[in-house]
């Protein structure tokens, strides 16, 4: 404690940071709950650089100053850096951390959907999903609560306040990371915007995804989750060792279109991990199954389309190594489900006894547990303490 105290010793920290005079805090009377200053939330990031052994990190506070940094030899962007736990051995010279560039904290609700930045953080990428569900009609939304259900099942509390949507993609684009966050987004059809010094272009997930590498200078400027349309049905699913804070065995996520007369209209069948896997080390690009997305097209739901459907994933989608037969019946189990749920809805084609395969432990909202007992303790004031109690 002193040595930290003696850093601060000759410092104010609003001369410091902010310039302010103190006159400007109010000072904590204790009957409130305490303010975040107002001028500290106006607090505009300085870039910095600092040099190291064998490494410079430096923070732009612009794009056009990343693009400026990342011109230098063996650079790479990095934003809370998180991935470093998981790829242990990246190295670079200059690291350039984005996550204060104005341009790549942006958030906008348009026609086509809710963009949001790339160095945008994981749980206030959950916030601003739920945030745009409370103004929009519910047929607009209909994949947004999904999104962010999904996205607390990613990492921790910790990595998803700090590690960054573009972060989590990037390595699913170039390390074949077994990304939650692309599965979900390629099932939702979003799009991404890619920027360089000279400017920005729009791919979908599937084109995104196809190359495992980024064209020169580019990095990640935002992604675009699109409105559902009217009649569309999503979910997401995930099977991974525990709930929170393992990757996944095998992740996927859906959306069907389903006309006034029950024809599905259009299909969008995501999956992860469904690539070869080695025992412990889970990889996987997220893919579409487009085999089985033109068996559903134009087909009535029905209890034939649906064993249609699974009869052509299992021979589009066949997960080779580790576990392999395990993650074939998730594969084929994750689409029974999402299909089961469809129909036992207005079309009652399935038994009330399957109907319940249906409901998404991915996403069930277990309640808490509660224990009851009860002991009769007779005249005992103290009992059950003391008392003998007769084991049966
Ligand atoms: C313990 C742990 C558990 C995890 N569990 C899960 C999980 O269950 N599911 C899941 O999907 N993910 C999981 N993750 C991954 C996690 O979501 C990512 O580590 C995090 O989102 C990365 O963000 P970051 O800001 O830390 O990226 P960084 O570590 O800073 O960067 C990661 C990579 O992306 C590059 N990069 C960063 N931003 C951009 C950009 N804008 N454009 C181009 N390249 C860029 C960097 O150069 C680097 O190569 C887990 C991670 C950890 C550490």
């Amino acid at each position: 404690m002193d040595a930290c105290k003696s850093f601060a010793k000759d410092s104010d920290i609003e001369d410091l940071i902010c310039k302010t005079p103190r006159e400007k805090l109010t000072q904590y009377d204790g009957k409130r709950n305490p303010e975040f200053p107002a001028f500290l939330r106006e607090h505009k990031a300085q870039p910095l650089s600092f040099v190291g052994s064998g490494v410079t990190w430096i923070r732009p506070t612009s794009l056009a100053g990343a693009f400026e940094a990342l011109s230098q030899p063996r650079s790479r962007v990095v934003v809370a850096n998180t991935g470093t736990g998981i790829y242990k051995n990246e190295t670079a010279a200059v690291l350039v951390d984005i996550g204060r560039v104005p341009e790549l904290l942006q958030v906008s609700v348009g026609d086509g959907g809710l963009t949001v930045g790339a160095s945008v953080s994981l749980a206030k990428f959950v916030d601003l999903l739920r945030a745009t569900v409370a103004k929009q009609s519910a047929d607009k939304v209909a994949s947004f609560d999904h999104l962010a259900r999904h996205v607390l099942r990613i990492a921790n509390v910790h990595v998803r306040h700090m590690g960054s949507i573009g972060g989590n993609l990037a390595m699913a684009k170039t390390k074949d990371f077994l990304s939650d966050l692309a599965t979900i987004l390629l099932g939702a059809s979003a799009t991404v915007t890619l920027a360089t010094k000279q400017g920005a272009r729009n791919v979908s997930m599937v084109e995104f995804l196809e190359s495992d590498k980024f064209n020169t200078g580019e990095i990640i400027q935002s992604i675009t989750v699109p409105f559902t349309k009217q009649g569309d049905v999503f979910s997401t699913y995930k099977t991974a060792i525990r709930p929170q804070n393992a990757h996944a065995f095998v992740n996927a996520a859906f959306n069907v279109g389903i006309d006034g007369k029950g024809v599905i209209s259009h299909a969008e069948l995501a999956f992860g991990g469904t690539g070869h896997h080695e025992p412990g080390v889970h990889t996987g690009r997220a893919v579409r199954a487009p085999q089985t997305e033109k068996a559903l097209v134009g087909k009535q739901l029905s209890n034939t389309t649906l064993r249609e459907a699974i009869k052509a994933l299992e021979s589009e989608v066949q997960p080779t190594g580790d576990r392999a037969a395990f993650r074939q019946r998730l594969v084929s189990g994750f689409l029974f489900k999402f299909l089961v749920g469809l129909l036992g809805g207005e079309n009652k084609e399935v038994k009330e006894s399957t109907v319940s395969a249906s409901v998404n432990s991915t996403h069930t909202k277990r309640p808490h547990i509660k224990g009851q007992q009860a002991y009769k303790i007779g005249d005992n004031p103290h009992g059950p303490v003391a008392t003998a109690l007769p084991k049966y």
